[in-house]
């Protein structure tokens, strides 16, 4: 399964937040199998999300877009992924009716807009915080808030499946250039994927949906890096 991953917020693209929500979601869905094609940072403009948001769901299996789902102005999210399919944004039933069942809240209480939705689509309720998300055809639209978003995710990540990569790490004192023909030669003798990621040393991350297959080759590579 591929997914593509458009994380909205003017303050992620200015630096001033950290885009912890794309690194969580993408250790996740690799836990699963799901492989993350293309994450994406857009401003909060209904345009710009709109028009990434139409291209991850024709071109993945599913998108996932995460961040400005309030009711205040600047919180557009919903506007752009209706956008994205044509839809309007209505007063959702069961938005509706999830806060008139919750303790606590009554339409009245809530920020004007906090039950509207893109029209027909699934709700995702909000059990850390308020704002609802939504799952319109293959996009699944998460808050921004992590506690939020984590919370949200789990509730639906079992839609999320594909085939598990088992994984071993091996490391190398070695400078990288003398990895080149020992992680060629891996790969022709093993059904594996390599990766090498300079750093403290290098940390070599062999992968293959057998777990016999990746120990054989990091067994291989330890004897020689
Ligand atoms: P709310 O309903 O509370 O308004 P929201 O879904 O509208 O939530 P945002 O307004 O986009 O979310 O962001 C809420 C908070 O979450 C902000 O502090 C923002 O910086 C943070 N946040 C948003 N997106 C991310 C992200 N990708 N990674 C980490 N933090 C994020
Ligand atoms: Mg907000």
């Amino acid at each position: 399964m591929n997914v593509g991953i458009v994380t909205v917020g003017d303050e992620l693209l200015s630096g001033e937040t950290e885009n912890t929500n794309a690194s969580w979601l993408g250790r996740r869905l690799a836990e699963r199998g799901v492989t993350v094609r293309r994450t994406v940072v857009v401003p909060d403009e209904v345009g710009e999300i709109a028009g990434e948001t139409r291209e991850f769901a024709e071109r993945y299996d599913a998108a996932i877009v995460t961040g400005g789902l309030g009711p205040t102005h600047d919180d557009v999210t919903m506007d752009g992924v209706a956008a994205a399919f044509d839809r309007d944004v209505v007063e959702h039933p069961d938005a509706v009716a999830w806060f008139a069942e919750r303790d606590g809240y009554h339409n009245s209480d809530l920020a004007e807009g906090t039950t509207f939705l893109p029209e027909d689509a699934r709700v995702l309720p909000n059990e850390e915080g308020v704002a609802p998300g939504a799952v319109v055809e293959n996009v699944y639209v998460l808050p921004g808030v992590p506690a939020e978003m984590k919370a949200m995710f789990e509730s639906v990540e079992s839609e999320f499946e594909g085939e598990r990569t088992h994984v071993e790490v091996v490391h190398s004192e070695q400078p990288e250039s003398a990895l080149v023909d020992a992680l060629t030669e891996v790969q022709e003798q093993f059904d594996v994927t390599v990766g090498s990621y300079p750093g403290d040393g290098v940390r070599i991350r062999v992968g293959s949906p057998d777990p016999e297959t990746a120990e054989a080759a990091a067994a291989w590579l330890r004897e020689r890096v």
